[in-house]
Order: C-alpha cells, then sequence, then structure tokens
C-alpha cells in the first residue's frame, strides 16, 4: 500500500463502475471469480480480432504468432511460481483439471492396493472426489487429517496419519471455506522425510501472495486462471520433471504425441505429453495478460493490501451482534466465512444481494467443513486488492439490515 495507489487500481475494473438493482456494485466473491482488469480483456479481444489461428502447428505467420503468444504464458506461469523447468508447467483448463490429472495419472503409475491418500478435512470437492475415484479404482484408502475449532489443520493427527502406505498427500494451500492458510513448506519436509510426494491445490493462493515451489518443494501445484483476474477455462498444473516423467498420459489426441502408427504410438515430451488436442489459446493468452497485470502491481503488496483488507473486515462483521466467523486461524487470506445461529446463510445472500453486494452462500463445495462446523453453510465475503474500505462498509450496513429484517 505504500507504494501502490490502490484506489486508482479500481480503475483498471470496468465492473466496478457497474450498478445492480440501483446501487454501485460491491463485489466480494473473489474466492469464487476474480474479475478482469481492462487490459486482460483488450489482450484477448486483440486475439480474436487479429490474431487468431492455431497453436503449434502452422509454418504460417499467424500460426507462429498465436503460438508465441500462448507459449510466453508458460514462461510467465514459470516465473510466476518459480518452477526450475518450462516442461514442468502443464496447461489446463483449471484446477479441477488439474488434479484430475494428477490423481489419474499419478495413481495409475504409482497407487496399488491398500495404500492410502492423505487429504484434510477441509478441502474443496476438487481435491476430494478425483482421488476417492482413484482410491476406489486401485484399492486404496482415503485418510483424512482433522481440523481444530479454528480451522487449522491437527498437526499431531498428521504426523500420524503419514506411514509407509501413503502414496501421496493432497491439501489446499487455502482454504476457500475457511481462508485458512495451510503451514505448506512443513506439510512437504514431513511428507518427504518417508519420500511421499505432497500436490498442493493451489487456487485461493497463488491469486492472493508470492508462490514458490522450488522452496515449498511441491511435487505438484495445481491452480486456476479465472480466480487470478485471468479468463475462464484455463489453468496450470506445476510438477516435478521426476513424476511427470513417469505418469502416462492423461488425455490423449493430436500435439500429445511423437510417432502415431498402428503398430504403436510414441509420446511427445513434456510439456506436450499432458496436452491434448487445440487448446483454449485465447484463455492462455489472456492469463499471461493476467499474471503480467498482477506482477506489474506485485504479489508482495497484493498480500499485503489483502490482509489490511481482512483485519477491517474482520473487526467490522465482529461488531455485528450474533455474527459468528467460521474459520478463525491467525494464518488467513482474506475470506471471511460467518453465520448467526437463527438467520440461514442463503438469506443473508439475498438480502444483500438486494443491496448490489455480491457474497456467496452455502457450503462452497467444501461439505466435509461445513460438517466439521455443524453447519449446512455460510455466508462468504472473498477479498481482493481492488476491494476498499468503503466495500466493507456497504457489506457491514447490508448484514446489519439483513439481521434487522429477519
Ligand atoms: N480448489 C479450491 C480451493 C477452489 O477454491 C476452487 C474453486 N472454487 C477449486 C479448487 C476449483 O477450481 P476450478 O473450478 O477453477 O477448477
Amino acid at each position: 500500500t505504500d507504494t501502490v495507489d490502490f484506489d486508482r487500481i479500481r480503475a483498471d475494473f470496468p465492473v466496478l463502475r457497474e450498478e445492480v438493482r440501483g446501487n454501485p456494485l460491491v463485489y466480494l466473491d473473489n474466492a469464487a471469480s476474480s474479475q478482469m482488469p481492462s487490459v486482460v480483456a483488450d489482450r484477448m479481444d486483440q486475439y480474436h480480432r487479429r490474431e487468431h489461428a492455431n497453436v503449434h502447428r502452422g509454418i504460417h505467420h499467424l500460426s507462429q504468432k498465436a503460438t508465441d503468444a500462448y507459449e510466453a504464458t508458460r514462461t510467465k506461469a514459470q516465473r510466476l511460481i518459480n518452477a526450475e523447468h518450462e516442461h514442468e508447467v502443464i496447461y489446463t483448463t483449471g484446477t479441477t483439471d488439474g488434479i484430475n490429472l494428477v490423481a489419474h495419472s499419478f495413481c495409475e503409475e504409482f497407487l496399488s492396493d491398500g495404500d492410502e491418500i492423505i487429504l484434510s478435512e477441509i478441502e474443496h470437492h476438487a481435491n476430494i472426489v478425483p482421488w476417492q475415484i482413484a482410491a476406489e479404482k486401485h484399492g486404496a484408502a482415503i485418510r483424512v487429517i482433522p481440523v481444530d475449532d479454528s480451522g487449522e489443520l491437527i498437526w499431531q493427527q498428521y504426523l500420524e496419519l503419514l506411514s509407509e502406505r501413503t502414496a501421496i498427500v493432497a491439501i489446499g494451500h487455502v482454504s476457500n471455506a475457511l481462508g485458512t492458510v495451510h503451514p505448506v513448506k512443513q506439510i512437504v519436509e514431513e511428507a518427504h522425510k518417508h519420500d511421499i510426494p505432497v500436490l498442493v491445490d493451489g487456487a485461493q493462493a497463488v491469486p492472493h501472495g508470492s508462490v514458490d515451489v522450488q522452496e515449498l518443494d511441491v511435487d505438484f501445484y495445481a491452480f486456476s486462471s479465472h480466480k487470478m483476474c485471468g479468463p475462464t477455462g484455463f489453468g496450470i498444473l506445476y510438477g516435478k520433471e521426476k513424476y511427470l516423467d513417469a505418469m502416462p498420459p492423461y488425455r490423449s489426441g493430436g500435439d500429445m504425441i511423437d510417432k502415431v502408427s498402428f503398430d504403436g504410438t510414441t509420446y511427445n515430451k513434456l510439456p506436450y505429453k499432458f496436452e491434448a488436442g487445440t487448446p483454449p489459446i485465447v484463455a492462455g493468452i489472456g492469463l499471461g495478460a493476467a499474471i503480467d497485470y498482477l506482477t506489474g502491481i506485485g504479489m508482495e503488496h497484493i498480500a499485503r493490501r489483502e490482509q489490511e483488507l481482512l483485519e477491517y473486515a474482520t473487526s467490522r462483521l465482529l461488531s455485528i451482534e450474533g455474527l459468528r466467523i467460521i474459520g478463525t486461524s491467525e494464518h488467513k487470506a482474506s475470506v471471511i466465512s460467518f453465520v448467526f445461529d437463527d438467520i440461514h446463510a442463503t438469506d443473508i445472500g439475498t438480502i444483500l444481494d438486494q443491496q448490489g453486494i455480491a457474497v456467496r452462500t452455502g457450503h462452497h463445495c467444501a461439505q466435509p467443513a461445513m460438517r466439521r462446523f455443524d453447519i449446512p453453510g455460510t455466508a462468504r465475503a472473498s477479498l481482493s486488492f481492488y476491494n476498499n474500505e468503503e466495500d466493507i462498509d456497504r457489506l457491514t450496513e447490508g448484514v446489519k439490515r439483513a439481521k434487522d429484517f429477519f
């Protein structure tokens, strides 16, 4: 905040000047999908109007231009997360797709009967269901690290779950439901003592601060473009070369092959082995523009501003009688899930919407997390660096009004 003018940054997002139901929009659903700055939309528009062609195929000018622009995103993503090699950056259609790739392909090679997969109790369904399917297929079992009342992992239980049966640990970096930031570096350190690889679901972490996959020493790391000012339909899976090399292809077809004959087919080298068919080219180019935009502001500035907003929002909301925040760890990202004992979250969300305030309500694709806290769902305000104190004041007033209404 010292060197970045976050007020000016709001002007980069045309949607923030929209009115909703007669009120200026207050957008607090950033954990579901962030908004897009004009530079990203313009870059994609330019591609659509003037640069569209297929990638990796043509020798003609336009195809080469599209390929260069599309591949430039790989270098940008590599730098963003500090991957050692560019070919360790696999293009996907999102976090869900990245986790499915690993759950399918890693498990095909490395999971056997009697093995175990360790997850946490507050994972997004995208980091639960693919593992359940893989476990069922290969005769493995899912083991779950519980969380305490603040939403933090119970560390001792994690240590006790690790064993020679563990094939992989898959854990969120930041919980989308509660905001808890898990101690990924320590989680990886403990797993690696037993030579167990760790996949991290980084969907809620990459947009909100600096992530260094080498420093964390994670083996896989997945995230989504649409939560970091980019378009939908694109994402990144980072994987260590040693695992990606050993894993069989996930989807197959054009581009992922080396030689094809009816006697047998050989596969392309990394990263293309995992990238079959014509990809969402414009979305990949859009993510590149989004990474430039975010790093132009500086991930450390973004993280600091969001912590400031989180503190402000937490204290404002807690001033409302009867409001209870679910997820009270000191290690939190800018997500605030809250409930009232006697008002349904959906009703809060509806009243807020009538005032032009967008929050998410429900189980946030984390039903086990809701079960842990014995609630059907929460209202969730998730903040981004382009929100401001006025947004939070509007939210606070809005929640008070909802409370008075019921
Ligand atoms: N994991 C977490 C923690 C998420 O918040 C989300 C998105 N809500 C996902 C995974 C899934 O991401 P996507 O829908 O972009 O594949």
